[in-house]
């Protein structure tokens, strides 16, 4: 199948070619006719699996069919800055043969140059919620003529606590329109909303619902909760450490643990919820660009991160949320390229690696490194296996722990722990 076959215009066409891409990947095989035909769609996708061109092309392909507009016929909302970002420069991407204009809203920046941006009118709009709400509600933005709209990363914008605001903004829309739903996962919550908004939709789903890459090859270090920090900087030292990006629970855990790696020798920057727009914009940069070899930065700040060449997503802290723990190892092993998951596993976030690996669907290796082992650290089991230490580790002669976590019951992705996780953020 080429994009050609798909029903795409020849302008598209081209600029995904001049991009690189030479065959759509499976979300947009399947999802791109159906989004041209008009019809609604619903699609678990994660990152990486080229969700973005798969709204994008058919929502410019429609709108390169209408008159130039003053009001957007075409929204897309997307929970944070940086995805909102990235959709923009997409959109330029793939409309570079087109005479669309498009424009990008999001909070952190002054409301005034999107204004002004906003009143010189345009095709498409790609927002955040909030600040598109502040838009509408100072009647900056006009979302009467829009035709067709996208929900990108839909259960992210739930965890974030932004459902109330995107039920206003649906509400705020013409009855009459094309809805294009992109959730990872599908949580209750998600799945009324969709059932309700949507008419007929057709529903797609490209890989296991939050199954991980499987380019990523996955490890769990059972440590010390204080032996965090120094297992972090023994492994990066080692020379197969490449562009890595560490996740940590918290902001300021972020900023702890950036300070202790600056001391390491690696080029390290923090990206989180509190640091300025152009902070994170420069941090983002320089870790493209690799003048940062080391990024650390909570869910929400790496949420979407589209950085090609993350060799090593480093889980400090595993995550309160198992799909997060999909989405965090979602950014290595990015188009073809094999990636690392590495997760720090401290004796109490067992429950949270027993929710993970229910998740998965699978046991993930747990390897002790000498010297870090935690304090309760079990003797393997005598009937178990004892696969031999990797010569290239100090010491050798390590042991691997069972493959089943703690046995204890797993905690789901529940209200409580997703309101415990945006409290801390
Ligand atoms: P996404 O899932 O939208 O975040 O896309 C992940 C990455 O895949 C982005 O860097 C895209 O530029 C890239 N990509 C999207 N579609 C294709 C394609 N058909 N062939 C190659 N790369 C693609």
């Amino acid at each position: 199948m080429t994009f050609a076959e798909l029903g795409l215009r020849p302008e598209l066409v081209r600029a995904v070619g001049g991009a690189g891409y030479t065959t759509p990947t499976p979300i947009q095989e399947r999802g791109i006719p159906v989004a041209l035909d008009g019809r609604d769609l619903i699609a678990c996708a994660q990152t990486g699996t080229g969700k973005t061109a798969a709204f994008l092309l058919p929502i410019l392909h429609r709108l390169a069919g209408g008159p130039p507009a003053r009001r957007p016929r075409a929204l897309v909302v997307t929970p944070t800055r940086e995805l909102a970002a990235q959709i923009g420069e997409m959109a330029e991407l793939y409309g570079a043969h087109l005479r669309l204009r498009s424009a990008v809203v999001f909070g952190g920046v002054g409301l005034e140059p999107q204004t002004r941006r906003l009143r010189r009118g345009l095709d498409l709009l790609v927002a955040t919620p909030g600040r598109l709400l502040d838009h509408l509600r100072q009647g900056h933005a006009h979302l009467d003529r829009v035709e067709a709209v996208v929900l990108d990363e839909a259960d992210r914008m739930l965890d974030m606590g932004f459902l109330p605001d995107v039920r206003r903004i649906l509400g705020a829309l013409p009855e009459k329109r094309q809805n294009l739903f992109f959730s990872a996962t599908m949580p209750d919550e998600i799945e009324d909303m969709i059932r309700r908004t949507t008419k007929d939709p057709a529903m797609l789903e490209v890989a296991r619902r939050a199954t991980p890459v499987g380019a990523v090859s996955q490890i769990v270090h059972p440590v010390a909760a204080t032996g965090k920090k120094d297992l972090v900087a023994w492994l990066l030292r080692k020379p197969e450490m490449g562009q890595t990006l560490v996740f940590t629970r918290t902001k300021a855990r972020a900023n702890q643990l950036a300070k202790r790696l600056d001391r390491s020798g690696r080029r390290v920057a923090a990206i989180h919820g509190n640091k300025s727009q152009s902070a994170r914009t420069r941090a983002l940069a320089g870790f493209r660009d690799g003048r940062i070899d080391t990024l650390v930065a909570t869910d929400i700040a790496a949420r979407g991160l589209d950085v090609d060449g993350i060799s090593h997503v480093v889980n400090f802290d595993l995550p309160t949320v198992p799909e997060d723990y999909v989405h965090r190892i979602g950014r290595t092993g990015r188009a073809g390229a094999s990636g690392h998951a590495i997760s720090l596993a401290a004796p109490e976030e067992r429950p949270q690696l027993a929710a993970i690996e229910r998740l998965v669907g699978r046991a993930i290796p747990k390897e002790i490194v000498p010297g870090f082992a935690p304090a309760d650290a079990p003797a393997a089991p005598a009937a178990a296996p004892r696969p031999r230490s990797h010569s290239s580790r100090p010491g050798g002669g390590h042991r691997r722990r069972s493959a089943t976590g703690s046995g204890r019951p797993a905690t789901r992705g529940s209200r409580p722990a997703a309101a415990r996780r945006r409290a801390s953020r």
